[in-house]
Formats: C-alpha cells, structure tokens, sequence
C-alpha cells in the first residue's frame, strides 16, 4: 500500500531559469519538502554564490547536486513520467490538473517511475513544444493575475507532494450518550420543568420538543448527561429544602438582572 508520494522519485526541472536566486529559492523549498534532485537546464546565469545565497545553507547540499543539462530533452531522457507546469490555461488538448490532484495522482506513479516536473522560464513560462514532452499539465490556481514567481510555484507544487504523504488526522470520536443514558435526562427535566413551573403540566411535551431539539445538536457525551441530571438533581434538592424550611433561599444577585417572579417559557 503506498502512503504517500516517493519522494526519491521525484525531480524538479528548471528550464533555462534566468535567475539565480530564483534556483536557490526553489531548492530552499525542495529542501523544506522533502525533494532533493534540482536538475537545471541551460540556465542564463548560473552564479553559484547568488544561488546559496538564497537557498541558505540547510539547502546548499541540493545546490551542490545539481545536475546541469543544455537541452531539455537530455534532461528528461530518464524519466518515465513528466509534469509540465503552466500558468496559461491555454492548452485545450491536454488535461489541466491542480497540485493536489497531481499530487494523488503521483501516489502509485512515483512509487515505481522517476517523475520530473518541469518548471519554465521566468518571462515566458514553458513553449508548446516544451509541453509537448509532458504526460500531464498542472496549473496553480490562482485570482486574475496567475503567473507566480518561479520559487513559489516549486514550493506550492512540492508542498502538495509532501502532504499527499501526511495521512490524515485521526478524528477523536467521544463516546456519546446512548439514548437509555439521554431518555431518564429528559424525564428527569421534564419533571423539573413542570415542578418549578416552568413548563405546564398538561402539555411538557411542547416545551421539550423545543430543548431536546436544542440539546441533540449539542450531541451529548455520557458525562455531559451526568451533568445535566446532577444539576436537576440539585434544584430540586434546592427547592425541596427551602420549601420545607419554610424559607425563600438566597435571591439571585440583583446584578444579573433575574427578578423572582413566576414567567415560564415564553415563544418566539
Ligand atoms: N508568464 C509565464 C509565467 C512564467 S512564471 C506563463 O504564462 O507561463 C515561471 C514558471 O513558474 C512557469 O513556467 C511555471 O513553471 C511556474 N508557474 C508560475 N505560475 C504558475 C501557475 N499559476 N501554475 C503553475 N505553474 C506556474
């Protein structure tokens, strides 16, 4: 089974980059992602000092393995499988897909092929025929203005390499209360209800309606039931002593703005 994208596999072609900083800037973004083989081809400037300037050094055995071609066909003669990445979303004959798609996609394809993805120029991008060598085109989306700057584009793309690889999260399943546990919860507050008048005796069936609707949205734990029956067990204990005392019991503090009287529910 395979759990994520094989990054051994994966190249990253940069054809006839302008920039040096731009090739220290891509390897700098391999480097956090996990990819290590930078293949340049025909480069306009390569300036090794300007490239490790940006690819800093935790990234400068990347620049050092470089591997220089003068033809992108040299370049790609090993590999068994080529993504072409576009900004134009021009080309009608070819599939365009997004990074994370691309990135599923080279789940099974990277575990058994060497897989180059190919980046162009910074002012013209990759040339029909250039795109003509890819089994697959992948453009970044993007608001109007879509063309990135070439780094950026290796970092989004190599992120979404890296987390094909991520497997998800495993979501915590509380236990919930199982409706023998929540069905005593009700009686147990409808019974309440009616007692502190709160809801009328011939009819609590309404008034529930309206609270379990509330509270099955909440999706009740076991120990969340516990407390609601612990609290209704304490009102009533409350009520209970204060009638026998003969005794009103504490009053609310007024600061809450919660006057004595008798109101009940009221609709909305
Ligand atoms: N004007 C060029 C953009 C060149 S940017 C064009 O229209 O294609 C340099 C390179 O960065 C591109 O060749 C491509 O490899 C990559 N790139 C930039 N923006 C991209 C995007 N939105 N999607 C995919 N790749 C992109």
């Amino acid at each position: 089974m395979h759990t994520g994208v094989t990054k051994e596999n994966i190249s990253i072609v940069l054809n006839r980059p302008r920039f040096p900083e731009n090739i220290g800037s891509a390897a700098r973004a391999m480097k956090n992602m996990g990819i290590s083989d930078l293949v340049v081809v025909a480069p306009e400037i390569f300036d090794k000092g300007r490239v490790k300037a940006l690819a800093t050094h935790a990234a400068l055995d990347v620049v050092e393995n470089i591997r220089l071609f003068d033809t992108l066909a040299k370049a790609l003669a090993p590999f068994s499988y080529v993504v072409g990445t576009t900004a134009r979303l021009g080309d009608k004959r070819q599939a365009l897909s997004t990074p994370a798609r691309l990135a599923e996609k080279l789940v099974p394809i990277s575990a058994a092929n060497r897989v180059a993805i190919v980046f162009g120029p910074e002012d013209r991008g990759l040339t029909n025929p250039e795109l003509s060598y890819c089994h697959s085109l992948v453009t970044i989306p993007t608001a109007d203005f879509s063309s990135l700057n070439l780094a950026q584009a290796v970092m989004i793309i190599s992120y979404e390499l890296f987390r094909a690889g991520i497997p998800a999260p495993k979501e915590f399943a509380p236990r919930l209360a199982t409706r023998f546990e929540l069905d005593p919860m009700y009686g147990q507050l409808t019974d309440l209800l009616v007692r502190i008048s709160y809801i009328q005796p011939d009819n609590p069936d309404h008034w529930m309606h309206k609270i379990r609707k509330a509270l099955s949205r909440v999706s009740l734990k076991a120990a969340e039931v516990s407390i609601i029956r612990g609290i209704c067990r304490q009102v009533n204990w409350y009520a209970k002593k204060c009638y026998s005392d003969g005794r009103k019991g504490l009053l609310p503090d007024p600061a809450l703005g919660i006057d004595n009287d008798f109101h009940g529910p009221t609709e909305s």
